[in-house]
């Protein structure tokens, strides 16, 4: 049974999304004015990874961000057109990234010589010389495969750096922890993490050129101002603070059972959540359901927005916007550091950051906000389940989006949010036209 054949024949379909981040609220505009639209949102607040955090700071409150933070102008064109389309203003942000362990010990960051060699015992260890040496080999033997198309799903990063005998300084110092800190994801974990997408990544958002990167950008006034204004863009029944329990498809509708005991109606349910959450939530999954929900794993994050500074680099040089710690004993989970007034418009001498996974390390009388926000795990399997979103959504009243179908950042969350409203709607019209025909 196809969602639309009883629904889309008698009137507009009423449409649940359950959700309320980037993915769901992009589906929501979208729909809004032509479709009835209910938006369920489980936290009290709209915008799930994004987040904003009003802080008293000696100069006064400001908005500091402890989720979503930098976007750019080449790689983010739904969300950019979005912002666009409800006013909300962005300002310039600072993107570099410095690595260094616990202690001081070893550190740099890549915004400059004087920051590369900010130990300057690294200017005479030949290790890291070749570490230099093998970035740009990497960044020039990736650029090379992607524009040639020529990695598939089952390379691996391990595979491509085992057979490019690339160093293990390189390996453990240098491009694990940036593609840890960029996915949040476990630095064990990226030995099996598909090669391809590091690259494609990497290469869209010019981190393999030395030249022409993109600009970084920043809202003004922290995230949460782009979720009040398309929330206020929207024409749609929002009810935060309320949870969905569970959610059964049927011949006459998709029933949707509330936190608070209700059970209510709907001709056509989004799933805005995670992909765990959402195979949780139905009650009558289907094996491909479970086949592809199943294969893309999410992984939970520890969060604090904090003013302890011993999580920055001890160098000033090596401080970058994007600290990553190295440790010796690791974590199972990425551990790094946002420079927040590296990052955003902070006023006053105070320094802010948010770290990650680090909780244990920072004074615990600096903490202003403590928070888990959850991250896709991305796996060859992950990426051949991404590849089967048409078998399981705009099937059977059920429509799937969240930013684990593409890449895991802003512009796939507003990107998947998109592609379920427009499958909607073309399907509805396609509806309205064989009917009368
Ligand atoms: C610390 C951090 C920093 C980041 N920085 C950046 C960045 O700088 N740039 C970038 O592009 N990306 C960044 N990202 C990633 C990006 O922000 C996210 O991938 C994206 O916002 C995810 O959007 P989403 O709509 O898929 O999921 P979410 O934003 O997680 O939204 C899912 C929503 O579903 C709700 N929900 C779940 N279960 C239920 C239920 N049963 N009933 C009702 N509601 C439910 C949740 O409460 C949540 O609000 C960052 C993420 C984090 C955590």
């Amino acid at each position: 049974m196809t969602g639309f054949q009883t629904s889309f024949l008698r009137e507009r379909p009423r449409v649940a999304v359950i959700g309320g981040g980037i993915s769901g609220l992009s589906a929501a505009h979208r729909l809004g004015n032509d479709f009835p639209v209910t938006v369920f949102e489980a936290e009290q607040r709209l915008g799930g990874h994004s987040s904003t955090v009003i802080v008293n700071t000696p100069v006064g409150e400001q908005p500091i961000d402890t989720g979503f933070i930098v976007f750019n102008d080449r790689n983010y064109p739904n969300f950019s057109a979005l912002l666009d389309e409800i006013g909300a203003r962005h300002v310039p942000s600072n993107m570099s990234f410095s690595v260094s362990d616990l202690d001081g010990r070893y550190e740099y960051a890549g915004s400059s010589p004087n920051a590369l060699y900010a130990t300057r015992r690294n200017l005479v260890r030949p290790a890291f010389h070749r570490m230099v040496g093998d970035l740009v080999r990497f960044n020039n033997d990736a650029k090379r495969l992607v524009v040639a198309g020529d990695v598939d799903d089952d390379t691996s990063l391990r595979d491509f750096l085992d057979a490019g005998g690339y160093s293990k300084e390189f390996i453990e110092k240098l491009i694990v922890p940036q593609v840890s800190a960029v996915w949040s994801a476990d630095p064990a974990q990226l030995y099996s993490f598909p090669a391809r997408i590091v690259f494609e990544f990497f290469n869209n958002h010019g981190i393999l050129e030395l030249r022409g990167r993109p600009k970084w950008q920043t809202i003004r006034g922290g995230s949460a101002t782009y979720v009040a204004k398309l929330r206020a863009a929207t024409n749609a029944e929002f009810h935060t603070g309320t949870a969905v329990e569970a959610v059964r498809r049927g011949e006459q509708g998709v029933a949707i059972k509330l936190s608070d005991g209700a059970e209510v109606i709907f001709d056509e349910v989004i799933f805005a959540t995670h992909s765990d959450q959402a195979l949780d939530l139905l009650v009558d999954s289907t094996v491909d359901e479970q086949q592809v929900l199943g294969a893309i794993p999410y992984q939970r994050n520890d969060v604090v927005l904090h003013s302890d500074e011993s999580l920055l680099p001890r160098r000033r040089a090596a401080r970058a916007s994007w600290n990553y710690h190295l440790l010796d004993q690791p974590r199972e989970r990425t551990t790094v550091t946002y420079w927040m007034n590296n990052l955003q418009p902070i006023a006053g001498d105070q320094n802010y950051m948010v770290t990650l996974n680090l909780t244990d390390q920072i004074d615990p009388a600096s903490v202003i906000k403590h928070q888990s926000f959850s991250h896709p795990v991305f796996t060859r399997e992950g990426l051949a389940a991404q590849r089967r979103h048409a078998e399981i959504s705009g099937v059977n009243r059920t429509h799937f989006c969240g930013a684990y179908w593409r890449w895991g950042f802003h512009e796939d969350g507003a990107w998947s949010g998109l592609r379920v409203a427009r499958m909607i709607a073309d399907a509805h019209r396609e509806s309205q036209v064989a009917a009368t025909a």
